[in-house]
């Protein structure tokens, strides 16, 4: 392979023939690996079998692997083909902007239809769903990305979808509904009076906006009491992390295409997975020793489950119905502030991320959300694509570390992962620019209570 003379090239070119044909399992590589999944109502070690209300074996199957690489389907690689892979670019005008001898890449996971990383997971999940014979998903989604990403994939297996959408979110961005319901989806605002643990959130509180955790209820109470309905979760699990490798794996090639290999990289940290995507397939040369590299989560201040939150045993959501994990939590109770990066409220992350964390392997960062914005704008105008708020995290830190490089006088090589575009966010730009956007930092006292409600296990 000729090598491409970086100085020249803005976008950098793959093949689709180079679409990688495995995920790569970071499990395989751990000094520590993830603990086990415990069963929500017994505390007890979670059996395969109970796994199988909600999920298909292959699933399942690829949840517990410790087998390094996974084949990718033909089925599945031949839809990927549609918007992978995906471009890498090299942020010239922002590196110029920032005056910094810092070489910054970015991938970008905005370029198909859903805008977002998440269809990466999503149409694996329901291919394997659709072999097993399943006919309907529920699922919940945050800001709608998730919703968005799994209603296409349905449709394009011919599965039905039922999405439970945070109450907040629905209220914000009726563009995503829309989305959802064009490719056939059923969305509903939730908490809803649908299911027992919507009825028992609302009893409570009748004006809850809903959280991540909530919804995750909701979809996994509809798929354990429907026989022919499974359940799909958009981050967090160990299978959804190893969906999204093909982020860092392409992100590699490309690299070395101008020679390049990453000191820093970056992406946004909500339930881990797109920062496992871009991360995991370098964080491999790290563990084997051949690499040095930084690997940075990023997450918001309101919602800072790496960097202030416990790491033990909780329940995956609010009504205790999913499984426990062992993961940095703010507790299962624990409801952030309605952020405008509505896909980073969850309180809890992927267990592989957090014993990553804890291994001292990667770092961790918050940051309010003006300073996220502010970055966002830069960028905008810089690079010409307008970021997710979720994604304009990974940017304020890939800004901070160009910076520093800067001030240092060190040629680091920068590289983030653009999880998704903003174009469904427009509101939250405009509240930005309206100067009334405040930040929200995450009330200790809640996270205290609610880590007072972990569960003990035996
Ligand atoms: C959902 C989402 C995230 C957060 O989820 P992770 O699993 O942490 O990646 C980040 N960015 C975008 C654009 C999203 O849609």
């Amino acid at each position: 392979m000729s090598k491409l003379r970086r100085n020249d090239i803005v976008k950098i070119p793959l093949e689709e023939s180079e679409i990688p044909r495995q995920w790569y399992n970071i499990v395989a590589d751990m000094p520590n690996k993830p603990a086990p999944y415990y069963s929500p109502f017994t505390g007890e070690l979670l059996k395969p079998e109970e796994m199988k209300a909600i999920f298909p074996d292959s699933l399942i199957a690829q949840e517990m692997s410790t087998e390094r690489f996974i084949e990718i389907p033909d089925e599945v690689r031949e839809i990927y083909r549609q918007w992978r892979p995906s471009p890498l670019y090299r942020a010239r005008n922002l590196e110029k902007l920032l005056d910094t001898p810092a070489r910054i890449y970015y991938k970008y996971e905005g370029s198909n239809a859903t805008g977002s990383h998440k269809l990466n997971s999503a149409i694996a999940q329901a291919y394997y769903n659709k072999e097993a014979g399943i006919k309907r998903l529920a699922t919940e989604t945050g800001a709608g990305q998730w919703g968005s990403a799994l209603s296409m994939a349905c449709n394009h297996f011919g599965l039905e979808c039922t999405v439970y959408m945070v109450k907040v979110s629905y209220r914000q961005k009726p563009y995503r509904r829309s989305f959802m319901e064009t490719f056939g989806a059923s969305v509903y605002a939730s908490p809803t009076t649908k299911t027992q643990s919507g009825r028992r959130i609302l009893e409570e509180d009748p004006e809850s906006s809903g959280s991540l955790g909530i919804a995750i209820s909701e979809a996994v109470e509809d798929a354990a009491t429907h026989d022919d309905t499974n359940y799909s979760l958009g981050s967090v699990l160990n299978h959804v992390c190893l969906h999204q490798t093909v982020i860092g794996q392409e992100a590699k090639a490309q690299l070395e295409k101008v020679d390049e290999y990453p000191d820093i990289v970056i992406a946004c940290c909500g339930g881990g997975s797109n920062f496992a995507g871009i991360a995991f397939p370098f964080l491999r040369d790290k563990l084997s020793g051949s690499k040095k590299l930084r690997a940075i989560a990023v997450e918001p201040a309101a919602c800072p489950t790496l960097t202030k939150g416990v790491f033990a045993f909780d329940y995956g959501d609010t009504a205790k119905m999913a499984p426990i994990a062992k993961m940095y939590t703010l507790g299962h109770d624990f409801v952030p502030e309605g952020i405008h990066a509505g896909g980073l409220r969850y309180h809890g992350a992927s267990a592989i991320v957090s014993q990553l964390y804890d291994d001292g392997i990667i770092e961790a960062v918050a940051y309010g959300q003006k300073t996220v914005f502010d970055a966002a704008v830069m960028f905008a105008r810089a690079e010409g694509i307008i970021p997710a708020p979720e994604s304009s995290h990974a940017i304020r830190a890939a800004i901070d570390e160009a910076e520093k490089a800067r001030e240092a006088g060190e040629q680091k090589v920068i590289l983030f992962n653009l999880s998704g575009h903003g174009y469904f966010d427009m509101s939250s730009y405009d509240y930005y620019f309206s100067g009334d956007m405040i930040d929200v930092d995450y009330s200790k006292e809640n996270v205290e209570k609610s880590i007072s409600r972990l569960p003990t296990i035996k």
